[in-house]
């Protein structure tokens, strides 16, 4: 087993799945449909907003026609306690006639098509392929970059650099985990400014490249 893999494994058993995000739990039953617009309803919002957030959304909607012919304001308050309520609101209207028109109302299980609909990006099309359909694809948000720099795995600020890392040196397993793992261990442990080196799991094997204060 590679030093990657390893360490992510320690991080995996650290962290208990009920812990995990809801667009990570959501994957246990995978409806494309929801975990498409969980993941654009998610950006930049705490995971308990979010969850409240997709329980009334999914109460009020069941599918892309649903979100198209739902009035902007009735959306707009579903999504009242998200950052950037308006342009929210817009990009689902907005991505949901597209899938309509394009796909028949089908979420596409290929890249080059989930990026050609306007207000899909890298990585809430990785985060469909994977979670959706469990293509071997992982999404790399800004915990990843952080965390994979810090450990000393990688010297770069390109997500797809350090895509291409985990894709090489994960198994299929673990490459389903990789997300939610990060994304637990950036916001408890491993945070932004200074990070909670001594409760680290993995801290003896951790470079903590660029960390100048830590707890
Ligand atoms: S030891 Fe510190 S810098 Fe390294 S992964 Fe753990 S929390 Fe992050």
């Amino acid at each position: 087993m590679s030093n990657i893999s390893s360490l992510l494994e320690k991080l995996n058993n650290y962290y208990s799945f009920k812990r995990r995000t809801t667009l990570n739990r959501m994957r246990e039953n995978p409806d494309p449909f929801k975990i498409l617009i969980g993941c654009l309803v998610s950006i930049n919002i705490r995971d308990e907003v979010c969850e409240e957030i997709l329980e009334n959304l999914f109460n009020k909607v069941r599918n892309f026609q649903d979100i198209v012919e739902i009035n902007i304001l009735e959306l707009e308050t579903i999504l009242y306690k998200a950052r950037y309520r308006k342009i929210k609101a817009r990009t689902l209207k907005s991505v949901s006639k597209e899938i309509l028109e394009r796909f028949n109302g089908v979420v596409p299980d290929e890249k080059e098509n989930l990026l050609s609909i306007k207000g899909i990006g890298p990585k809430t099309c990785n985060v469909v392929l994977n979670f959706a359909f469990n293509k071997r694809v992982i999404p790399i948000d800004s915990n990843t970059l952080r965390i994979a720099n810090r450990i000393g795995w990688i010297s770069t600020k390109k997500n797809e650099d350090v895509e291409k890392l985990l894709l090489d040196n994960l198994n299929e397993e673990m490459i389903k985990n990789a997300n939610a793992i990060f994304m637990l261990h950036g916001k408890e442990v491993c945070v932004p400014v200074s990070p909670f080196c001594t409760k680290c799991p993995i801290e003896k094997n951790c470079m903590k490249i660029g960390v100048d204060k830590r707890r």
